[in-house]
C-alpha cells in the first residue's frame, strides 16, 4: 500500500511537531519553510505541562531537558518587592524553560530522524483544490496543513474569515548569558502600574527576561532600554536594566488570531495560524503542540481525512478558545486597568493565587489533552 502523503506549510513548532508525529505513523511528510533554515526568533520560552507531555512522547525532552531549567515556583511581585502570589509548579502546573533555539532544534532533529523532508526557501502561497501551492509549484497530498503562523497564507487562501489583529501592548524579550539575577529555579513576574517584567532562568547559564507595556507608553518602547525610566518604576531591578541596556532585544506587539474554521476538506489550520494569542499565559506553543498531537492521533487509521479533521476541531478547539479568552483578559487587566481601580490589582492577584479553582480555570490548557479524552503516553512509540 502506498504511504499517505502530508504537505505542511511552516517549519515552526507546529509544523515540525506534526510532521514528526505523522512520519512516525508511516506518513510521507514534507514541511515547507520560507526561511533559509529552521530557526526561532526571540529569546526564551516557557514550556508547560501540556507541551511537556507531547515533547516527552516525541522524545524531544530526552534530548533537550539538560539544556533547560525545571522551575519550582512562580511568583508575582509588586515593585516594592512584596510577593502577592506564589504558586508551586508541580504536576499539571509543571513548567520548564528553554532558549527558543534549543526547542526548535530538538523538534527539527526528531522530525528529520522520523523521516520528514524539510524544504527550506519554500514560500507557501496558499491552497487550491486541496493541494498546497508554493512559489515553486503545486503539491498534491492526502492532508495539507497550514502551520504558517499568525499571517498564515493557507488560512487566507481558504477564505474562512477572521484573521490577525494587533493589540495595543508591546513586549521586549532578552536572553542574557548569566544566572546572576536568577540563582533559584523560580520565575518572577514583577508588576508596576501597567508595566510587567518577567525574569526566569533558562538553562544553566542563561536568563530570559520579557518586559511588557502599553503601546502608548513611549518611554517603555525605547531600545536600547531606558535604564532611568524603567528604574523609576522598578527600583529593585536597576542592576538588571543596566545589563539589558547592552543586550540584543526583540520587540513585538501582542496579537490575536480569530479563525472560525480550522478544517476545510483535507486542509487543517494548526498553531498560531488558528489561534494566535497574547503570550500572557505562556501557552501559544502549548496549544500548538497539543493540537498537533490530537490531530495526528485522530488521523491514525482514519480512512476519511476530512471527517477526522472535523472530529479534531470538534474535540479539542474549546481548550484553545478558552485559553485565548483568558490570555486576552490577562492582557487587558494588566495593560488597561484604570488607575482609579488600581487597588483591585493586588486583590485579584492574591485571589488567583489563594483560590486554586480560579487559576485552574484560567490555566485550563495546562491539564492537556485528557480534557478532550485523548491520552498522551509518555513513552516514545516505535517508528
Ligand atoms: C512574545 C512572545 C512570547 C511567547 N512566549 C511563549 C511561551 O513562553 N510559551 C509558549 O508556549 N508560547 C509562547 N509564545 C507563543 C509561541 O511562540 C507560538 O504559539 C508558537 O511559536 C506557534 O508555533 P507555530 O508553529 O504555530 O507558528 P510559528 O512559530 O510562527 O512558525 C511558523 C513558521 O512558518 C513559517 N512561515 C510563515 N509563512 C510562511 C509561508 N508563507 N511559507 C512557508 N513558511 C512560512 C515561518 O517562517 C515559521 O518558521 C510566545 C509568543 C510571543 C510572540
Amino acid at each position: 500500500m502506498s504511504k499517505r502523503k502530508a504537505e505542511i506549510a511552516g517549519g515552526g513548532i507546529g509544523g515540525l511537531a506534526l510532521g514528526a508525529l505523522l512520519a512516525r505513523q508511516g506518513w510521507q511528510v514534507q514541511v515547507h519553510e520560507q526561511g533559509a533554515e529552521i530557526r526561532e526568533v526571540g529569546a526564551g520560552i516557557y514550556i508547560k505541562n501540556n507541551s511537556l507531555e507531547v515533547l516527552e512522547n516525541l522524545g524531544v525532552m530526552a534530548r533537550i531537558q539538560p539544556l533547560g531549567t525545571e522551575l519550582e515556583f512562580a511568583q508575582i511581585q509588586f515593585a516594592d518587592g512584596t510577593v502577592k502570589q506564589q504558586r508551586r509548579l508541580a504536576g499539571a502546573s509543571r513548567v520548564h524553560t528553554f532558549a527558543r533555539q534549543t526547542l526548535i532544534e530538538g523538534l527539527r532533529d526528531v522530525a528529520l530522524d522520523a523521516g520528514v523532508q524539510v524544504r527550506t526557501h519554500s514560500r507557501v502561497r496558499g491552497v487550491h483544490g486541496g493541494a498546497l501551492l508554493t512559489e515553486n509549484g503545486k503539491f498534491e497530498a492526502d492532508l495539507v496543513v497550514g502551520a504558517d503562523g499568525v499571517h498564515s497564507a493557507v488560512r487566507t487562501s481558504l477564505n474562512v474569515g477572521g484573521g490577525f489583529t494587533e493589540l495595543p501592548t508591546l513586549i521586549d524579550r532578552f536572553l542574557i548569558p548569566t544566572r546572576r539575577f536568577t540563582p533559584q529555579a523560580r520565575t518572577v513576574e514583577h508588576w508596576s502600574g501597567n508595566r510587567r517584567i518577567g525574569v526566569t532562568p533558562a538553562g544553566k547559564d542563561h536568563t530570559y527576561v520579557y518586559m511588557v507595556a502599553p503601546f502608548a507608553d513611549q518611554a517603555a518602547a525605547r531600545l536600547p532600554l531606558d535604564v532611568e525610566d524603567w528604574s523609576r518604576r522598578f527600583p529593585l531591578l536597576r542592576e538588571l536594566f543596566v545589563e539589558l541596556a547592552e543586550a540584543p532585544a526583540t520587540q513585538y506587539p501582542y496579537g490575536i488570531v480569530k479563525c472560525p474554521k480550522w478544517a476545510v476538506g483535507n486542509v487543517a489550520i494548526l498553531g498560531d495560524a488558528a489561534h494566535g494569542l497574547p503570550p500572557t499565559l505562556g501557552q501559544g506553543a502549548g496549544l500548538t503542540l497539543m493540537n498537533a498531537y490530537a490531530l495526528a492521533s485522530l488521523l491514525q487509521g482514519a480512512a476519511d481525512v476530512p471527517a477526522a479533521l472535523r472530529d479534531w476541531e470538534r474535540r479539542v478547539r474549546f481548550i484553545s478558545d478558552r485559553t485565548q479568552a483568558w490570555a486576552c483578559r490577562y492582557d487587558s487587566f494588566t495593560r488597561g486597568c484604570p488607575q482609579a481601580l488600581g487597588f483591585l490589582r493586588p486583590l485579584v492577584v492574591w485571589g488567583f493565587g489563594r483560590f486554586r479553582f480560579l487559576n485552574d480555570r484560567m490555566r485550563v490548557a495546562d491539564h492537556g489533552l485528557r480534557l478532550a479524552g485523548i491520552p498522551v503516553p509518555s513513552q516514545v512509540q516505535a517508528c
